[in-house]
């Protein structure tokens, strides 16, 4: 089977989360690597929920590395197809589906570049394939329970491929090969502000309500400081050696943390997607307060999407909107997943090899991802992931624009592009060195 085939067919599941539904899929997933003779073991907190790891010998045996990829997607209701998301169409040259790349054709060309390396006796050295549940939902059936409760079968892995990146974009003319190295975490805050409450006919000072107002306005005129990752400094620096000047000059400014803010803002709206990098964010979402029109609250309270950069703590974040917001507040942590800031770089030589042997090209930089994928709970074994699905995409393919949107959709020829690379990479070996 190539890869366009077990890319359709992946797409025919339909492993939609909630509920998720992954049964099928996995199990499918599971007799292609049981045709060549290798088993794989479910592991399940709930059977229609399962998890697939299959072992995968290489040459030289050594520690092996981790390669996974989630099989559910997301819903499809409210949005306007021009095809049956789940009919993985093949046409104009693409692969159309809910989950072309998110991340059904990542999974193929995983899937396609082991079994082919593996069948020609070229794998270097040992594979853990692991087929997970419920990405989408928050990796409660998935990724999240598998490190809680088997971490034991991760035993000696250093290094995983997985999600985020791969795909390339063109800036002024180069083509730049991001890979996620770090994920920037959840930390979501309950804000209470208290104040004098009353009679809504009198006229009170020091309210909460004053309070939330004044915090509101301060987070959205402000911003938290700047501060320069590993991650980032080194994405930065590697797009300043992969772009022409004076664009090679701006990228290596911006990591003058004092002109950081002033030098994005010049640079106008495109730029703007990189600034979260550089900060902790607050976005205000929930208000609670009150109950009846002419009672003034005594309290409200305000929730808030924190997302912090790798290596920060709700402490250090909340002292930073402490500062910010300039009223008094109580904070409670609602939810908060950490995330060390160290970055293992030793796989990136071997990736951007990988690359140049099909996209002489081709330059990979390594990158932070403002969301979160199933390596946060990964790095907790101190496994580092690169975000890396290989694809060769045209120049102006939004492939921003198409996850988790109508018409997804990959290029047949980035499927093979990505087969290529990833056989280049698993029958090198550079993780058993
Ligand atoms: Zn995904």
């Amino acid at each position: 089977m190539d890869v366009v085939e077990i890319l359709t067919s992946l797409i025919g599941f339909r492993t939609v989360n909630p509920p998720g539904d992954e049964e099928e899929a996995v199990l499918w997933i599971r007799d292609l690597f049981e045709r060549e003779g290798l088993e794989g073991e479910i592991y399940a907190l709930d059977s229609r929920r399962p998890n697939l790891l299959v072992r995968i010998p290489g040459k030289k045996g050594g520690k092996p590395l981790l390669v996974y990829g989630h099989v559910d997607v997301v819903p499809v209701e409210g949005q306007q197809w021009d095809v049956d998301p789940f009919a993985g169409a093949v046409k104009d040259g693409y692969v159309w589906g809910r989950g072309a790349l998110d991340m059904k054709g990542p999974l193929a060309i995983y899937l396609a570049s082991l079994l082919e390396t593996y069948r020609e006796g070229s794998l270097a050295g040992d594979v853990i394939f692991l087929a997970l549940s419920d990405e989408e939902g928050g990796g409660d059936y998935g990724a999240r329970y598998m490190v809680e409760n088997h971490p034991e079968l991760f035993d000696g892995v250093e290094y995983a491929i997985g999600e985020f990146g791969g795909f390339s974009f063109e800036v002024m003319g180069r083509r730049l090969y991001p890979v996620m190295v770090a994920e920037k975490q959840i930390c979501w805050l309950k804000l209470t502000f208290e104040g004098r409450g009353g009679h809504g006919s009198l006229m009170h000072r020091d309210t909460a309500m004053e309070k939330v107002g004044r915090a509101l306005v301060s987070l959205h005129r402000g911003r938290l400081p700047v501060h320069i990752t590993p991650a980032v400094r080194r994405m930065f620096l590697s797009m300043a050696d992969a772009l022409p000047f004076p664009a090679s000059l701006l990228m290596r400014a911006l990591l003058i943390p004092s002109i950081t803010d002033g030098l994005l803002s010049l640079l106008g709206e495109r730029m703007e997607v990189f600034r979260p990098l550089f900060h902790n964010t607050a976005s205000p979402t929930i208000i609670r307060g009150g109950s009846k029109v002419n009672v003034v609250p005594s309290r409200v309270e305000l929730e808030v999407d924190g997302r912090l950069l790798p290596g920060f703590t709700p402490d250090r974040f909340i002292r930073e909107l402490e500062d910010l917001l300039g009223v008094p507040f109580e904070a409670r942590v609602l939810r908060y997943d950490p995330y060390p800031d160290d970055v293992d770089w030793r796989l990136m030589g071997a990736l951007e090899e990988a690359i140049g042997m099909e996209d002489g090209g081709g330059r990979v930089i390594p990158m932070l991802l403002t969301g979160v994928t199933d390596g946060r709970f990964f790095k907790r074994l101190g496994i580092q992931t690169y975000g890396f699905a290989p694809m060769k995409l045209p120049a102006h393919f939004p492939f921003g624009d198409y996850i988790h949107a109508e018409n997804e959709r990959i290029p047949v020829e980035a499927l093979h592009f990505g087969v290529r690379v990833m056989k280049h990479f698993f029958s090198r070996g550079a993780w058993t060195l």
